[in-house]
């Protein structure tokens, strides 16, 4: 259930933080490795929000691809350049740990690699009523 504890978190910034009062849209892109369910996430947003008498109009996902860095030789991929079967991209996206059992270096076949991109909850776009922008920059 941790997609409610995400939801209050980005809620608790946009509204606490930036000092929105309404949200027109909010634009959330997810890593591919974050195992998070979107509908209950969306549910959780939506209903946070109402029980603070927030408003967020619209709420949009997008899918952040992963990206991995080989500590061995330096080379850089995604999930697409590796060959997984279902049961293997399934896993991956239930227990994103298990990625380090399928994955391994396309160029050099190490599984000494880091993920690059893929696991967090990003905050793309958002535009709404009394947003207080310059907080971002600073
Ligand atoms: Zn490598």
């Amino acid at each position: 259930m941790h997609e409610w504890a995400l939801a209050s978190t980005v809620l608790g910034f946009l509204f606490r933080e930036l000092g929105c009062r309404k949200l027109e849209h909010v634009v959330i892109a997810l890593g591919e490795l974050q195992n998070i369910d979107w509908e209950v996430f969306r549910f959780a947003l939506k209903n946070i929000a109402k029980t603070e008498g927030l408003e967020i109009k619209h709420i949009e996902f997008v899918r952040k691809k992963a990206k991995f860095y080989c500590n061995r030789c330096g080379h850089e991929w995604t999930l697409d350049d590796v060959n997984l079967s279902e049961e293997e991209r399934e896993a991956i996206h239930f227990v994103p740990e298990a990625v380090h059992a399928y994955v391994k270096c396309p160029k050099c076949g190490s599984r000494d690699f880091t993920v690059v991109e893929g696991r967090g909850v990003e905050l793309i776009s958002f535009a709404g009523e009394g947003c207080n922008v310059s907080a971002l920059r600073s």
